[in-house]
């Protein structure tokens, strides 16, 4: 399976701190030569560039930015963990240390152990002491900044850096040239300093948790191919590394293993778990024949496996790259955050001026005290740390949990669309049916002519292709010999055997091709007619059944204030018949893939919102014009890249559970931007001082340091509780 655009490239960022540094990175991928898109997953760490694979450049462009960046290595996740853990206990031991050195200033202070700031040996190590700790824990934030201002902009570190700056080198100005600093302003703000940066670490030390967590989980799921497979050798059995397996080699599968490859079933019975790639936990048996997939699990068996595809090209590699390309992109919501975000900081900077400057000209006394102290709280509490993680947090949980339940959601766009939804297209045949129809008629088709049509449809992908050739396989009427084969999307197919041109396909289809008498053909089921140079043969009569769930689902749509509507390449007689069975209102008939793409296009000219369900090659452009396009799990591959949800049970439940999932991540994207957004919005002013005349109220900028760090913790809160979903 295809899963990706040929030139996406995968890198690793490091050294990101907040949202601001995304547009950054961004922008310097976005000016190496070549690069159509590039887009920063901060949750992640990750870059996803498609138009160049020039790793040298991209790797340059994003350094010269200040940040590190090599290629996407997919490493073990086990080797993943062990690196996150080894990096969050770094980070909360900083941030500990950082609030117990804080805590103990502050007790020494209040049991008034501290000398006057006139002592100056004594306040001068303490001073020094601070800024040790302050560059040891914290020397991120002022990495950060720096690299920010080389390039003439600014994040969110710059205004951590600022704040905790400006109140140290105004402490040191207390001690060291006190003249210059009124007396009634002498105060010392060493243990702000030390509070702020070990509150913003400690938030972002849990953050930096909770993403780890939610990107490994995903790839813990799939993750479950084994190391080593039992090779089946001229020697006997040997256990070899995954690597040295090649395609058409044979490898043994016991019950109870993990299987390593995608293959076939050459010898034994037994039965699998697919649910990895399937979302149903319900056991498929395996046959001779039956294909196995790496990654799901051999319950009871034990066989003999022909290798069709191994490590990267598997289905569940495949899958996994999906997943994580999906879980990189960014919906509409994320770039307008990062928008907010680029002009957020230059605002905040001008705000903490102007808090400063007012305090300074109408404050009251020590008028320099209060205004430190308030601008430091604005630059403080502004910081919208948690704004870069609001977004990408519920989309990583949320899609990471749609993989669970069986459902490829190839972008997250697909979330915020979904929850939009008032119709649904569906595809008739394969899609509202199961697109294995039984042949219940061969009228006029002597055993020569099934051998042709045999021939033909050997060619062809279309269920109803697929139903005849078992139908013909199961008679034992052997396929003739066809050329010049020609598929006819939505009508038919034609070709050459035995010196004949053969036209084989819907009755209108015959007629198109120049067939002059085909008849009207009163029957219920679909027709596919077989036509000989001009002349009309006879006609095999096909019946299709709904699939088991269709109606019910169909049912919920409607519940939710979702019109379905069918199209179906198909007679008016069949589509009529299937129309009533599943309870649909409006159908089309006889719709050619071009139609069909035409009527979605109608529909969403008068400003509706439209799903596409479908599974043919002749449903592919419609399931790419549609707002959000649903693939059958074992519809064709065109369908599958078209569409942006590929339903892996191969049943028309995911649809539900799609929008179901996309109500739910929608609703806690934008709890988490609330929050992210509330705290600042709600505490810029107060910090600023605007409740200070008539409340006496102020925001000392250690209480800013936690309000921050407590609102990164409830974006992760309330992002992990998507878990659940
Ligand atoms: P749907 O839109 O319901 O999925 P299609 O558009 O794929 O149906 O097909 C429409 C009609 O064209 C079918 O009912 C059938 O009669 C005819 N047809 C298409 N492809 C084939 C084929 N490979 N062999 C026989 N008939 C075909
Ligand atoms: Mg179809």
């Amino acid at each position: 399976m295809e899963t990706q655009s040929p030139q996406l490239t995968l890198l690793r960022i490091d050294g990101m701190s907040c949202a601001g540094c995304v547009r950054s990175v961004e922008t310097a991928l976005d000016s190496v030569p070549g690069v159509t898109l590039a887009t920063v997953n901060f949750a992640g760490q990750t870059a996803a560039v498609t138009g160049t694979d020039n790793i040298t450049d991209l790797i340059d462009a994003v350094q010269a930015v200040g940040y590190e960046a090599s290629l996407f290595r997919d490493e073990s996740v086990d080797h993943q963990e062990l690196e996150a853990g080894l990096v969050l206990r770094r980070a909360m031991v900083k941030s500990a240390l950082a609030l117990i050195a804080a805590l103990i200033l502050m007790a020494d202070m209040w049991l008034g152990l501290l000398p006057p700031l006139a002592e100056q040996s004594i306040w001068l190590t303490i001073g020094v002491a601070t800024l040790v700790l302050m560059v040891y824990c914290g020397g991120q934030f002022y990495k950060g900044a720096w690299n920010a201002l080389r390039h003439y902009s600014t994040t969110m570190d710059t205004l951590i850096a600022l704040g905790t700056g400006t109140a140290w080198l105004y402490s040191m100005l207390v001690l060291l040239v006190p003249g210059l600093i009124p007396v009634q302003s002498h105060h010392q703000f060493f243990e702000a300093a030390l509070f702020i940066i070990g509150f913003v670490g400690l938030g972002k030390a849990l953050e930096l948790n909770a993403r780890t967590r939610s990107s490994l989980a995903i790839r813990k799921l799939f993750d479950m191919t084994p190391a080593y497979a039992t090779l089946i050798g001229e020697a006997g059995d040997s256990l070899v590394p995954l690597e040295e397996i090649a395609a058409g080699q044979s490898v043994r599968i016991k019950p109870g293993e993990n299987i390593p490859v995608d293959g076939k079933v050459l010898d034994g019975i037994t039965t699998t778990n697919e649910s990895m790639l399937t979302g149903e936990s319900e056991l498929v048996v395996k046959t001779y024949g039956s294909l196995v997939y790496a990654g799901t699990l051999n319950v009871e068996g034990s066989v003999v496996v022909e290798v069709n595809e191994v490590g990267e090209s598997t289905r569940l590699a495949g899958i996994s790259r999906l997943v994580s390309a999906a879980q990189n992109s960014k919906p509409a919501v994320a770039v307008l955050v990062d928008q907010i975000t680029a002009v957020f900081v230059p605002i905040v900077l001008g705000l903490a001026v102007l808090t400063a400057a007012l305090w300074l000209w109408l404050g009251p006394e020590p008028q320099l005290s209060y205004a430190i102290v308030t601008a430091m709280s604005v630059l403080i509490v502004a910081c919208p740390c948690a704004l870069g993680l609001a977004v990408p947090m519920s989309i990583m949980i949320g899609l990471g949990q749609a993989a669970k339940k069986g459902l490829l959601i190839s972008n997250s766009n697909v979330l915020q669309m979904a929850s939009k939804l008032d119709v649904m297209v569906l595809d008739k045949t394969g899609t509202l049916t199961m697109g294995k129809p039984d042949i219940v008629d061969s009228s006029g088709l002597t055993e020569q002519h099934l051998m042709q049509v045999h021939g033909l449809e050997i060619f062809s992908s279309h269920p109803l292709a697929q139903a005849i050739v078992q139908y013909c396989q199961g008679r034992n009427i052997a396929a003739s010999d066809v050329s010049s084969f020609k598929n006819h999307v939505g009508g038919g197919v034609t070709g050459e055997a035995d010196g004949r041109r053969l036209i084989l396909g819907s009755p209108g289809f015959l007629k198109s091709q120049g067939i002059r008498n085909v008849p009207e053909i009163d029957a219920i089921g679909t027709i596919v007619s077989l036509g000989m140079d001009d002349q009309f043969i006879g006609y095999l009569l096909l019946q299709d059944k709904v699939r088991p769930e269709t109606k019910a689902i169909l049912q919920s749509l409607i519940k939710r204030g979702i019109q379905p509507i069918m199209l179906t390449g198909d007679r008016e007689q069949v589509a009529k018949q299937v129309a009533a069975q599943v309870g649909i209102d409006e159908y089309h008939a006889e719709v050619s893939p071009d139609e069909k793409l035409i009527i979605i296009e109608s529909l969403q000219s008068v400003g509706r919102c439209v799903g596409m369900v479908g599974d043919g090659i002749n449903d592919a452009a419609a399931l790419a014009q549609a707002n959000v396009g649903f693939a059958m799990g074992l519809g064709t591959d065109i369908a599958r890249e078209s569409a942006d949800v590929t339903l892996q049970g191969d049943s028309l439940n995911g649809i539900e559970s799609t929008i179901k999932v996309s109500v739910k991540v929608l609703r806690n994207m934008h709890q988490n931007l609330f929050a992210a957004f509330a705290y600042n919005i709600v505490l810029i002013p107060v910090a600023a001082g605007l409740l200070y005349p008539s409340f006496n109220l102020l925001i000392d900028p250690a209480l800013a340091g936690l309000a921050m760090a407590l609102s990164s913790v409830t974006v992760v809160l309330n992002a992990g509780r998507l878990r659940s979903i």
